[in-house]
């Protein structure tokens, strides 16, 4: 018990436990001891943090865009300085590899501060001229913003939507998942140590039915940046838009993987098993579905399944270890509810389908699937539409380019999807068909961070990213002058 780490809110530049003194537990993922707890917030904190972050608002938005960038460097720099803590707290957290949480977790989090001092430096407003008049474009910031963040990629993803808030002239009320809120907290530290105006960032700790859907529903919060699953996105648009709040949703993911005929296999092999699988599945974008041109469907499964079964799950902490466990026992559950599912649908397990073989005593009490292939599904089965959102794929055969669409474009999310192909004019054209925000050609997760992100259909509203993040996070106002 010694180790377990009792965590605070952060209000108006103090640490605080909620105002009702409940904890929430938090568990490890990979052993499932408890490691931290958290204030079990609720509407009385929430109130507290966005009256902290109202009396803020003035001066912080006063400053220039220039100096809010600098701001934003110091977060990066002394951040960047605790860029191993964040991998080491972010792989207790969330089970993942310590690899995956140092290349991608830690080391993003840092590029999102610095990729957003950048955009904030080189930021210009737009001039319309006019025969008689000059229309002048100023981007005021929107007030108090709410920010609630999922599990998955927890500070990766509160970084994300904090840098363009701050640097808009925002101030921020942060509530993370509560089954990892390590990393927030330690960006509280960063901003505390920085020495950021005080109530400039809040965070509260808490579930999002008593911390976060308080915060949604808000009366002086005036805009919702939520990532999240679908059917909580669904309750945050309804609790957030009888105030006419400005809002965000990015939400689930059913991704279509599609391999034509003339692909590369050995070549892009290592990519179509990071897309399927990288963070144990638990990636909004992973490519859940694969679907595979007829004429090579068997060579593509064999070698497939080769690479797959040879993946090293396990050990956290172990620089091997390829894959991680699941976030919680419930969401195992679930995802194991899936695997059954398939079975009853029809489908054939060609690998895993359960806990890994062979896991050390240390993990036995941990959350644990190891990759999961499943063939012989139809296309419009529950499983291969619905979101799984772990180590979990379904193969698909498909015939021409319009079948591929035709199964790709065959669930409500539109999220991401990738194409692999040696002929890049036809997988360009095939991409301008899948209903998703972003569509990949023989790439996956290659991220420019200046490009839109969002989704379409189910998988949400808005884009974040370069300049459409800038122009989220503030209101445009026209000013126009008759000459
Ligand atoms: P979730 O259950 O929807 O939770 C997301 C956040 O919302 C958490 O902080 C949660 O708090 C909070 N929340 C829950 N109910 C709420 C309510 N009524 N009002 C306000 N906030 C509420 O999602 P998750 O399970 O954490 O994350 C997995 C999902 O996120 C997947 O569907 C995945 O595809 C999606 N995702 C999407 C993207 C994207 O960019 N499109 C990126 C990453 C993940 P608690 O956790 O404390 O309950």
């Amino acid at each position: 018990m010694s180790d377990v780490v009792e965590l605070s809110n952060y209000i108006n530049g103090e640490w605080r436990s909620a105002i009702c003194e409940h904890w929430i537990e938090d568990y490890s993922p990979a052993n499932g001891s408890l490691i931290a707890q958290i204030p079990c917030s609720s509407s009385e904190d929430v109130d507290e943090a966005v009256l902290a972050a109202s009396e803020a608002i003035e001066d912080w938005a006063n400053l220039t865009i220039a100096e809010r960038a600098d701001w934003l460097e110091k977060i990066a720099d002394a951040l960047e300085s605790r860029a191993e803590e964040v991998a080491q707290l972010e792989s207790l957290d969330t089970g993942k590899p310590i690899t995956l949480a140092r290349s991608v977790d830690a080391a993003r989090s840092v590029a999102n501060f610095r990729f957003f001092a950048e955009q904030g430096r080189e930021f210009e407003s737009e001039i319309f001229e006019m025969s008689d008049a000059t229309n002048r474009v100023v981007y005021k910031p929107v007030g108090v913003t709410g920010l609630i963040t999922p599990w998955n990629l927890p500070l990766y993803l509160l970084s994300w939507k904090v840098a363009p808030a701050l640097l808009m002239g925002n101030t921020v009320v942060a509530k993370p998942s509560e089954m990892t809120p390590m990393t927030a907290s330690l960006l509280a530290e960063v901003m505390e140590d920085v020495e950021l105006p005080i109530g400039v960032f809040n965070l509260v700790h808490g579930n999002g039915l008593d911390a976060g859907a308080p915060l949604t529903s808000h009366p002086d919060v005036n805009l919702i940046s939520f990532t999240g699953g679908t059917a909580t996105g669904r309750e945050v648009a309804k609790s957030a838009s009888s105030g006419f709040k400005k809002l965000s949703l990015e939400l689930g993911g059913k991704n279509a993987t599609i391999i034509r005929a003339d692909a590369d296999l050995d070549e892009m092999m290592p990519s179509i098993v990071r897309a399927s699988f990288l963070n144990q599945g638990q990636v909004c974008l992973c490519g859940s579905r694969i679907l595979i041109h007829e004429s090579i469907y068997d060579s593509f499964v064999k070698g497939f399944l080769e690479v797959v079964s040879d993946m090293i799950v396990g050990d956290p902490s172990d620089d091997q270890t390829e894959l991680g466990a699941l976030i919680s026992a419930d969401h195992r559950d679930k995802v194991m509810s899936y695997i059954e599912l398939a079975e009853e649908e029809g489908g054939d397990i060609l690998c895993g389908g359960g806990a890994p073989v062979g896991i050390p005593q240390a993990f036995e009490n941990g959350y644990w699937v190891s990759p999961t292939v499943i063939d012989g599904l139809a296309p419009d089965s529950r499983c291969a539409t619905e979101e799984i959102f772990g180590p979990v794929v379904t193969l698909h055969p498909f015939s021409d380019d319009d079948e591929a669409v035709e199964i790709a474009n065959m669930t409500d999310y539109g999220l991401a999807g990738s194409i692999w192909t040696q002929d890049v004019d036809a997988g360009g054209l095939m991409a301008e068909r899948i209903e998703s925000g972003m569509v990949w050609v023989n790439c996956w997760l290659h991220r420019d961070l200046r490009v839109p992100f969002g989704g379409v259909k189910n998988s949400g509203v808005g884009r974040e990213g370069g300049r459409w993040s800038l122009g989220f996070f503030s209101e445009a106002i026209n000013i126009c002058i008759k000459h």
